[in-house]
């Protein structure tokens, strides 16, 4: 049996909603929705790998379709396939979208072929029959844990949103099984952020650990200053409080934060994840990273980040990837990261997890569905369906 990709589909879908963090507001938020035509047909279906890229980066319907599309379409369709013939090989597949691609600069072309590497590897597994951390696990020859940590990210600040309002906000994600709950921070001054965390604190109690994160917001000062602020709580981490590529602020600010840090989500390659571990004063045995695959070239290059950690001293268990899609729970699940991000309420379809799946204690366990597992998430599936037809 051979696989040919017949097609391959891409539209801009908005997941807008009234949030701000730090940095941004979501009112304008898009997605691109992929999907991969293979010639397979299983059961009497054709075999279509489906993706997106995360929230935070915009759809890349222009990219997609004027270059990267374009290049597997015109691509010899063997040069496309494994080495036994019997399905495609998702890193040559790669090779082929970043062909007549300079290295650096890896703006906006990260998210685009991350979007495409998502769909390609639910084909993939699809093919294959398997759940893809399964058929992650079997080719890193590790154990497969379909049990998976996740956190409830929100607290975002929106237009009349009181303290009362943010604490029933947080008991919420409790009543729905999380502990780790997650607010931003930097969008307020530090008395009002400082009041907004101590109110959380004793609305969670000793039932759940909070983590604050900046967005990427702050100088060296304020990072500092809010350093000072935070330490005195029990924080599980103190998130992107820089801009993304200022290593030196994230190093300097170690000195000040002995707690956990976490930074990454805004790294798209595994030159700038080395870099980050090279010169940003990261703490192997604290620290959380924080890489979206969707948004940087996808799981191909994902696992030449986790090569790059694991030459520089850092466990897959150090990373809980940003953005809340099942691609990185596939991922956790797989390969041993230490979990993900969800966002209970936000991003809707696209985050979350098949229906019917619960949390519990703080984690979720994967079903046993091929592919990514998006077939399980209804809403999400009736908008890939309505695509590939
Ligand atoms: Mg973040």
């Amino acid at each position: 049996m051979s696989v040919r990709i017949l097609d391959i589909q891409e539209i801009t879908k908005p997941i807008s909603s009234p949030i701000r963090n730090a940095y941004i507001d979501f009112t304008k938020m898009t997605t691109s929705l992929v999907a991969v035509v293979t010639d397979v047909v299983r059961d009497g279906k054709r075999v279509v790998g489906y993706g997106f890229n995360s929230n935070g980066r915009y759809g890349q319907g222009g990219l997609i379709r004027e270059r990267f599309a374009a290049r597997i379409k015109e691509a010899d369709p063997k040069t496309l396939l494994n080495e036994a013939g019997d399905n495609l090989d998702p890193d040559k597949v790669w090779a082929t979208l970043m062909s007549n691609e300079k290295p650096g600069g890896h703006g906006e072309r990260s998210v685009a072929v991350g979007t495409i590497d998502m769909a390609v590897w639910d084909a993939v597994a699809k093919v294959a029959n398997k759940p893809l951390f399964c058929l992650l696990a079997e080719r890193h020859s590790v154990k497969a844990n379909p049990r998976v940590f996740v956190y409830a990210a929100g607290g975002y600040y929106y237009p009349g949103k009181d303290i009362s309002m943010l604490r029933a906000e947080m008991r919420g994600y409790l009543d729905r099984g999380y502990n780790v709950v997650k607010m931003k921070i930097g969008g307020a001054s530090i008395e009002e952020d400082s009041a907004r965390i101590e109110a959380v604190l004793k609305e969670i109690g000793k039932d759940a650990q909070l983590a604050v994160d900046a967005n990427g917001r702050f100088d060296l000062e304020t990072a500092i200053a809010y350093a000072r602020m935070l330490r005195d709580y029990p924080l599980f981490w103190y998130e992107e409080a820089g801009d993304p590529l200022d290593f030196q602020l994230q190093a300097a600010l170690a000195e000040f934060y002995p707690a956990p840090m976490a930074t990454g989500e805004n790294l798209f390659s595994h030159q700038d994840a080395r870099n980050l571990l090279r010169y940003g004063g990261m703490r192997a045995d604290r620290d959380w990273l924080q890489f979206d695959c969707a948004l940087s070239y996808g799981l191909c290059e994902y696992q030449r980040t986790l090569e790059v950690l694991k030459v520089a001293g850092w466990s897959p268990s150090r990373c809980i990837p940003h953005g809340g899609h099942q691609m990185s729970l596939n991922i956790a699940a797989g390969l041993g990261l230490g979990g993900n991000e969800s966002y209970p309420d936000l991003f809707q379809p696209y985050g979350g997890f098949p229906d019917g799946v619960r949390v519990e204690n703080g984690h979720i366990t994967m079903p046993d569905l091929p592919g990514i597992g998006f077939e399980g998430k209804s809403d999400l599936y009736r908008d890939m369906k309505a695509l590939a037809a």
